[in-house]
């Protein structure tokens, strides 16, 4: 087995996703319905685990860069199937060997820290009432903290 389809063999697994029993219910409680307009199974979590169970292409489908990793779907799951947890490691696949448009850098230290979409869709909802709220999230966790602590030194 060639070491990408390894690891994402070990992502699949370690996720759970053969435990799915497509039950919904991770559907039911995933924010990305609420945030998107084309949000489709395709994107939802029981869509993304479907196809990493069958065995598509999942590190390639753009739909896992909408995920906000919030891990929703996974505190419902009877089955104990963590939509979070596969959808992160995939992204980490993804960016191997480049990051792709699909990460969003911190504009300090330049490490990938949130999907372009979930990004866009924050700021939409920010950019009219809190424009010194989208300055700091140009920054990732890391350098918000620091900044943070040196302005309060
Ligand atoms: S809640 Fe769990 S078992 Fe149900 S569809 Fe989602 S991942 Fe599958
Ligand atoms: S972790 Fe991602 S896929 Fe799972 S419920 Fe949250 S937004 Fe949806």
């Amino acid at each position: 087995m060639k070491a990408q389809e390894k690891r994402i063999s070990d992502v699949k697994r370690f996720a759970g996703v053969y435990r799915c029993v497509e039950c919904g219910k991770c559907v039911a409680v995933c924010p990305m319905s609420d945030m998107y307009v084309n949000f489709s199974i395709a994107m939802s979590p029981r869509g993304i685990i479907k196809k990493a169970i069958v065995g598509e292409n999942v590190v390639g489908d753009e739909n896992i860069w909408y995920c906000t990793e919030c891990n929703a779907g996974t505190d419902v799951c009877p089955q104990g199937v963590s939509c979070r947890d596969l959808i992160h490691g995939l992204r980490e696949i993804a960016m191997d060997d480049m990051i792709p448009a699909n990460m969003k850098q911190c504009i300090v230290c330049h490490k990938p820290f949130v999907a372009v979409p979930v990004e866009h869709f924050v700021f939409a909802r920010l950019s009219a009432e809190a424009p010194n709220v989208i300055r700091v999230l140009e920054l990732c966790p890391s350098c918000r903290r620091e900044r943070y602590m040196e302005r309060n030194a």
